[in-house]
């Protein structure tokens, strides 16, 4: 068994009692100021130590500036992560990504560490779950949470139980659209700016089984068009499942914003390319959200599994070395699916594990004899061997999940040639719906997951 911390955000909303609304406000214009400074100091290549020295105001929570740091440094690392892909591939047509603005008005989030900048207790009596928050020096808000119950009683268990813990919080505010002229003659509202969230961060440690003990491999293969699922028992090295998930629509989805995105760029149409590259981003997002919950449920349905990827940089290179239409359009990151759905498997306690695969989509599972794709099929070319063709995606996730076999097994992968069974079962193959525009529902992640399971 192994220990792995996770986490997840309940998103509160607050109920003040006492205290200035105005001081959260203040606080948020501050962190703002922090941000900036942050960021512009970076760039004039300031380490940690020296930003978190620079950037002190006596208006400001010492421990809340720590934090807010922080949290502008994390946007710096995102900006440095893209322009290392941008600078590792070779299409022009990608404009180069630009460092975060140190410039931004506006509110930004008051980060704050709990027992410090926030602390939250529960009410026995009320039943609540009281907070206060100190956006300054010596002045502190107090009130109790709203929310979801979900959200609530994960922060009911972060206070009670041992095993879990809280994290940081972000105070945000929404602005509130009615405006009440009376109260602004007397001048009470001048500082109502609407509602204020807190998003906490719940902390747990869960025990995952080791993936050399696992009863079930699923390899996982990733490629522009689908991902490819296949489930082997370990003790018989047997096919129980394949699922291969379309999601071709989602890229021509994707291909329709990025020519809108263009049409827009080219009449010099900013706001409205910002806003369409944020709903790209936004749909990317859920896409990934919904397939990587696909692959954990098709896991989930068998004894004690393991999900297998192969690793990534193998995959990297056969993108960037695909057709240009592909590197041009294809922006589904790999990496990010991959940790989500280490997320959602850690909270499902299913060890992941990665294993190198060489030429992993032109090995044949069967013989491990090198083969060729033909459209949709995988073709061997080992005469003997008695697979002649299989569905090419299949083939791949068997590869992948059979390099984990034989990685514990302790197999030489050069000497086997006989690997899985030569009669695969059916490819169940779905595709994955885009915007849900369509006629029928989209189908739940479980219903899809259930396809690719045989019946016995
Ligand atoms: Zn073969």
């Amino acid at each position: 068994m192994g220990i792995e911390e996770v986490t997840k955000t309940a998103r509160t909303r607050l109920c003040i009692e006492s205290g200035e609304r105005s001081w959260l406000k203040d606080a948020r214009y501050i962190a703002r100021d922090i941000a900036n400074d942050t960021l512009r100091l970076k760039q004039q290549g300031y380490n940690k130590t020296e930003i978190q020295r620079e950037v002190d105001r006596e208006d400001f929570l010492r421990n809340n500036k720590c934090a807010v740091v922080g949290k502008a440094l994390q946007a710096w690392d995102s900006y440095k992560e893209l322009l290392n892909w941008w600078y590792n591939q070779d299409d022009t047509n990608v404009g180069k990504p630009s460092p975060p603005a140190t410039d931004k008005k506006g509110a930004y989030p008051l980060v704050m560490a709990h027992t410090e900048g926030y602390r939250l207790t529960y009410n026995d009596e009320t039943h609540r779950v009281q907070f206060r928050v100190s956006p300054k020096p010596y002045k502190k808000v107090k009130g109790h949470l709203r929310g979801r119950s979900e959200d609530l009683n994960l922060i009911e268990s972060a206070l009670v139980e041992d095993e879990w813990s809280l994290g940081q919080a972000e105070l945000l505010s929404r602005k509130s659209k009615i405006f009440d002229e009376s109260s602004k003659c007397r001048g009470t509202s001048r500082y109502r700016d609407g509602v204020y969230y807190l998003h906490v961060t719940v902390k747990t440690k869960i025990q995952v089984p080791e993936p050399e003990d696992a009863d079930t491999l699923v390899g996982v293969d990733i490629n522009e068009r689908n991902i490819a699922l296949t489930a082997l028992t370990r003790e018989t090295v047997e096919t129980l499942g394949t699922l291969v998930l379309d999601y071709g629509s989602v890229k021509a989805e994707r291909q329709r914003y990025h020519t809108i995105t263009k049409r827009c760029q080219e009449h010099g149409q900013h706001s409205i390319h910002h806003q369409l590259g944020e709903k790209e981003e936004r749909y990317t997002e859920w896409i990934l959200h919904r397939l990587s919950r696909v692959v954990v449920e098709f896991a989930q349905q068998f004894s004690n599994p393991v999900i297998v990827f192969e690793d990534l940089s193998g995959i990297r290179d056969a993108i960037k070395y695909g057709t240009y239409m592909n590197r041009r359009l294809h922006k589904l990151p790999f990496h990010k699916f991959e940790k989500q759905v280490r997320y959602k498997a850690t909270w499902n306690q299913i060890p992941c594990e990665t294993v190198e695969s060489p030429y992993n989509s032109k090995s044949c599972s069967c013989c491990g004899h090198r083969g060729y794709r033909q459209g949709r099929r995988f073709r061997c070319t080992n005469d003997s061997c008695a697979v002649q063709q299989d569905h090419a995606d299949r083939n791949a996730s068997v590869n992948v999940a059979w390099r984990a076999w034989a990685k514990h097994a302790g197999v030489d992968v050069e000497l086997v040639n006989y690997r899985t069974h030569k009669t695969q079962p059916q490819v169940r193959l779905v595709r994955l719906s885009g915007s849900g525009r369509s006629v029928n529902r989209p189908s739940s992640s479980r219903e899809i997951a259930s396809r690719g399971v045989l019946s016995a």
